[in-house]
C-alpha cells in the first residue's frame, strides 16, 4: 500500500512537502503547485526539485501527485473561463513535467447550467487543444460527489469524456471515496461491485490515483464534505477494506481529511494502531 496526504508547499516548495510527508510516515504525497485563490503561480524553478527528489529517494517516497487548481473549469460556457483553464492547465503540465512527476489530478468541470452533454463536449474540446500526446504524465479526471452541475459524478460521464479526447493514452482516473459514496456508489457494502463497474466502463488500468476520505454526510447525499477516517458515514472498516484491496496496491492513495491528523490516519490504515483519529472540525470542501 502506498499512502500519503495532501501537503503544503508553503515557503520552501517541495522540500517542505517532503519533510511533512516523512513526519507522517507516508510513502507518497499530493500538492497544489499554485494557490486556489488565483494569481501568478510561483516559478517552478524555485521548488528545490533536486534536493526534494534526493530526500524522497532517501525516505522511499514515490509517485507524488499534483492537484490542479479548482479555478480551472474547462466545462464553462464563458469563453474567458475556458481560455483561462486552457492556459493554466497547459502551464501546469509543463511545470509538473519539470518536476518529473507522473500524475496531475483535475476536477472535470462544472457546466453551470448548459447541461451535461454540452459540459462534456466543452471539456473534451479543451483537452484536445492542450494534449499533444507527447506528455510524460497522466492527466487524471477525478470522480465527483454528485452535485448538480459537476461533470464526472457518474463513471459513464468520465467514460464519455475520455471517448471524445484524441490522446486518451495521456488520461487516467482518480477516484475519491467520499465523492463516490456521496454520489450514490455503495462502496461501503460493495466496493468490488464498484470496481467491476469501473472496469467495464473505464478499464481498471486507467485507475491511477485514489483519494481516501470519510464523509461527513450520508450515503447518496450528493455533498462533498470530507471527514476523518472512521469518523464519517463510510466508517473505518469499509475504508480499511478499500485501501488494502489488491486493485489499490500499486497506486498512490491520498488523504484529504480535515484537522491535520494524517499521521494518525496513516498509522491506523497501516494497522500500527487501532485508535481512530479525532473528529476534525473543518471540513475540506471541494477537494
Ligand atoms: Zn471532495
Ligand atoms: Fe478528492
Ligand atoms: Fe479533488
Amino acid at each position: 500500500m502506498h499512502i500519503g496526504a495532501n501537503v503544503s508547499i508553503a515557503q520552501t516548495g517541495l522540500l517542505r512537502a517532503v519533510e511533512e510527508s516523512i513526519s507522517y510516515k507516508a510513502d507518497t504525497y499530493m500538492i497544489y503547485t499554485r494557490s486556489n485563490r488565483g494569481g501568478q503561480a510561483k516559478p517552478i524553478e524555485g521548488f528545490h526539485r533536486d534536493e526534494a527528489l534526493a530526500l524522497m529517494n532517501q525516505h522511499a517516497l514515490a509517485d507524488p501527485v499534483v492537484h490542479l487548481s479548482y479555478l480551472v473549469n474547462l466545462a464553462s460556457p464563458k469563453a474567458e473561463t475556458f481560455e483561462y483553464g486552457v492556459m493554466v492547465l497547459s502551464e501546469e503540465i509543463k511545470r509538473v513535467e519539470y518536476l518529473g512527476f507522473k500524475y496531475i489530478v483535475m476536477h472535470p468541470g462544472s457546466h453551470v447550467g448548459t447541461g451535461m452533454e454540452q459540459g462534456i463536449k466543452r471539456i473534451a474540446e479543451g483537452l484536445n487543444a492542450i494534449l499533444t500526446g507527447d506528455e510524460s504524465l497522466f492527466l487524471c479526471l477525478e470522480t465527483m460527489a454528485g452535485d448538480g452541475s459537476k461533470v464526472g459524478n457518474r463513471l459513464e460521464e468520465i467514460a464519455e469524456l475520455i471517448s471524445l479526447v484524441d490522446h486518451k493514452e495521456r488520461l487516467g482516473v482518480c477516484i475519491d471515496t467520499c465523492h463516490n459514496y456521496s454520489a450514490g456508489y455503495d462502496i461501503v457494502n460493495d466496493f468490488d461491485g464498484f470496481l467491476h463497474q469501473f472496469d467495464e466502463l473505464l478499464g481498471l488500468e486507467s485507475l491511477k490515483v485514489a483519494h481516501i476520505n470519510d464523509s461527513k454526510t450520508p450515503f447518496h447525499s450528493n455533498k462533498d464534505r470530507h471527514a476523518n477516517i472512521g469518523r464519517g458515514s463510510l466508517g473505518y472498516e469499509a475504508i480499511n477494506y478499500i485501501v488494502h484491496h489488491p486493485a489499490m496496491q500499486d497506486i498512490p492513495l491520498i488523504l484529504e481529511t480535515p484537522g491535520g491528523y494524517y499521521k494518525e490516519e496513516i498509522a491506523l490504515l497501516r494497522g500500527e494502531t487501532d485508535e481512530l483519529p479525532p473528529d476534525g472540525k473543518s471540513a475540506d470542501e471541494g477537494m
